[in-house]
């Protein structure tokens, strides 16, 4: 991604290019190897462009992710990040049974910020993002305790005759 990317894009998109927008635009492409807070973002541009504000850097960033050229990054209870996206990076996420080797897609919304958060902090210019996670699929989880199922359920069945804790809970749930 390139500076001339992100102007045309705000073109595109009829927004005008102020001098504050290309500060901005320009501290994210300067500073593409890392992630940064918008906070250390207006510190950085405060040196170049004194009449800067902390808001128009939000602003201003909120807009270049709304246009997809700027990813936002939080890990865990982390500072939001900003950094420049790299079109070229491909996340993979995969889920693989080590019992029968069927491979599922892992979709999960939390390791994105981690893998771009890695990406940048690495210093790497990272091509591919590759998580493997394996275990044992559903299907053979089912196929493997199956035989074991009757005895199991009628154990758990005797159980909950009982005690009934799963009415108790569904009562307290339906009522608030
Ligand atoms: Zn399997």
């Amino acid at each position: 991604m390139t500076i001339r990317r992100i102007l045309e894009t705000l073109a595109q998109h009829d927004y005008r290019l102020t001098w504050q927008r290309w500060a901005v635009a320009a501290g994210v492409v300067l500073n593409q190897d890392r992630l940064l807070t918008a906070e250390e973002l207006y510190s950085l541009l405060k040196k170049d462009y004194p009449d800067i504000g902390l808001a128009t850097v939000y602003r201003t960033l909120d807009l270049l992710v709304e246009l997809g050229l700027v990813d936002r990054v939080q890990v865990g209870d982390g500072p939001t990040k900003y950094g420049l996206r790299n079109t070229n990076v491909e996340i993979r996420q995969h889920l693989v049974c080590e019992s029968c080797g069927d491979v599922a897609p892992l979709d999960s919304k939390e390791l994105e910020p981690l893998c771009k958060h890695l990406a940048h902090a690495s210093g790497y210019q990272i091509s591919e993002v590759e998580i493997r996670v394996t275990g044992i699929c559903p299907r053979c989880k089912a196929a493997a305790s199956a035989p074991a199922g009757p005895s199991r359920g009628e154990e758990n069945g005797g159980r909950e005759r009982t005690a009934r804790p799963g009415d108790r809970r569904q009562q307290a749930g339906a009522s608030s």
